[in-house]
């Protein structure tokens, strides 16, 4: 039997992210994709230009029909269009007893575009945050969570404990482990380890398994492209493949970081802005 992983996303006409991101990393992994979409985006390189969100009823279908038949050894839950999407999601997921969950929480495309309205957001915090085994936020991401949930406004985080610091209250929202990725804020290389000089680029990313003090901390090279569109969308679809084959968390995120830093490097450009990175590695 090939791993199942069923998408819950939407599309991204210019194919860098979103489902099409989504359905290359796991056939790349080799796990077999379904999908649940949730809106097209009218896209290109340069940005969103519009949304058509799906109904909230068809979602809800075609989540149903995808466990009630074929079924899925994990979900990956990405841009969600609507409150309403949100809500029967959660119910979906809690009817259907799936147990693992990736929530990448889109809100905010790179460009600038609103892929989650204002009012979901307390809906994705009450009714998926506790369903997720791991919520895959960039800071952000992160910072917008904690301020909608009502808590003073956090400074960007500026060094690895404040990272750390970050994770923990993001987790403290309701998903059993964090991922928050570092990528919007590199630190320089002092900020990481003590006595390192301040001339490397750092990305770290801190996996926080809810668990007292259980930090696992990954650190990449800060890589400049400019091919980064789909990289949030790629990297929680990596961990969702590596998990529905049955790998255990913290070497899911590993393989999964691994992943996203070569298709960054072998991105070739494509389009006028932001290109997507590689798959085909
Ligand atoms: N379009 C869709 C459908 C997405 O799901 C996402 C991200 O999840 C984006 C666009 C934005 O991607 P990025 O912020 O990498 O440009």
């Amino acid at each position: 039997m090939l791993p199942r992983v069923l998408v819950i996303a939407g599309s991204d006409s210019s194919g860098g992210a979103g489902l099409e991101a989504d359905q290359r990393v796991l056939t790349a992994h080799g796990v077999y994709s379904l999908t649940a979409t949730t809106g097209l985006t009218a896209q290109n390189t340069l940005g969103v230009q519009d949304i058509h969100v799906v109904p909230a009823g068809f979602v809800k279908k075609q989540i149903n029909v995808a466990l009630e038949d074929v079924g899925a050894d994990a979900v990956k839950l990405g841009m969600l269009s609507s409150a309403e999407t949100v809500d029967v999601i959660a119910e979906e997921l809690k009817k259907h007893n799936v147990k693992t969950i990736v929530l990448d929480p889109v809100m905010i495309s790179t460009s600038g575009s609103q892929l989650l309205p204002q009012n979901a957001i307390s809906h994705v915090r009450t009714n998926l945050l506790p369903l997720a085994t791991v919520l895959t936020p960039n800071i952000p991401e992160a910072k917008l969570l904690l301020e909608n949930a009502g808590q003073p406004a956090v400074s960007e985080p500026e060094n690895v404990n404040e990272m750390i610091e970050l994770a923990k209250k993001v987790q403290g929202l309701g998903s059993k482990t964090v991922l928050l990725k570092g990528g919007h804020l590199p630190l320089t290389a002092d900020r990481v380890r003590a006595n390192s000089l301040a001339e490397a680029k750092i990305v770290v990313d801190v996996l926080y398994s809810g668990d007292g003090d259980e930090v696992m901390l990954t650190e990449t090279e800060y890589l400049t492209s400019k091919n980064t569109h789909g990289t949030g969308c790629s990297l929680a679809s990596a961990i969702a493949a590596n998990l529905a084959k049955g790998n255990d968390l913290k070497t899911s995120v590993r393989s999964a970081i691994k992943y996203v830093e070569a298709g960054i490097k072998l991105s070739v450009d494509m389009g006028q802005g932001s290109g997507p990175i590689n798959h085909f590695h």
